[in-house]
């Protein structure tokens, strides 16, 4: 099988994010049958749907030979071992994966809807991934770069690399 492009969300508000985030990125650099390729710039955004301080987020490109339930699974092993509690619905949480693309496949199941069915409506998903590949195309709704001006009003910005 021919790797498929996935692009990954990452995102923390619980203790230490900016580490948090980090930790994650080299994580996903050790899932089986899978590269990571490259990830973005980390973003400092204002909660969204959810409490807590700022989060802390980041896209990632893993190239996969993984199905893409198998790689939720994977991404969902990782938000467990960084203790991951969900005491509340959209509670502050330590680690966040969201799976936003897997190529240009279109999946609705119980326990996997992709592309991720809030991406187009969140800047800290958006504005990463364009960083990433400024051209891309989300199933079923073209260009990710047209959805950028209906999310100006959202605050984030990107942390300098140091
Ligand atoms: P969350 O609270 O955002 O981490 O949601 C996790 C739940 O969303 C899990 O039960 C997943 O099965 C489900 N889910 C559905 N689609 C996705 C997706 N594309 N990425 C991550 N989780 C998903």
């Amino acid at each position: 099988m021919e790797p498929v492009i996935s692009y990954v969300g990452v995102g923390s508000n619980l203790g230490n994010a900016l580490h948090n985030v980090t930790a994650a990125l080299s994580a996903l650099q050790h899932l089986p049958q899978t590269q990571l390729h490259n990830h973005s710039s980390l973003f400092r955004s204002a909660p969204i749907d959810a409490t807590g301080d700022d989060f802390i987020n980041a896209v990632a490109r893993l190239d996969t030979t993984l199905s893409a339930e198998s790689l939720l699974s994977e991404l969902q092993k990782i938000e467990l071992s960084f203790g991951r509690e969900r005491p509340f619905r959209n509670a502050p949480r330590t680690l966040d994966l969201d799976l936003l693309l897997y190529g240009d496949v279109k999946i609705s199941t119980d326990t996997l809807v992709v592309p991720h069915p809030r991406m187009t409506t969140r800047a800290f998903v958006i504005l990463p991934l364009l960083e990433l590949n400024p051209e891309i195309l989300i199933p079923d709704h073209g260009l990710a770069s047209n959805y950028v001006q209906g999310l100006s009003n959202q605050a984030i910005y990107a942390i300098p690399k140091n």
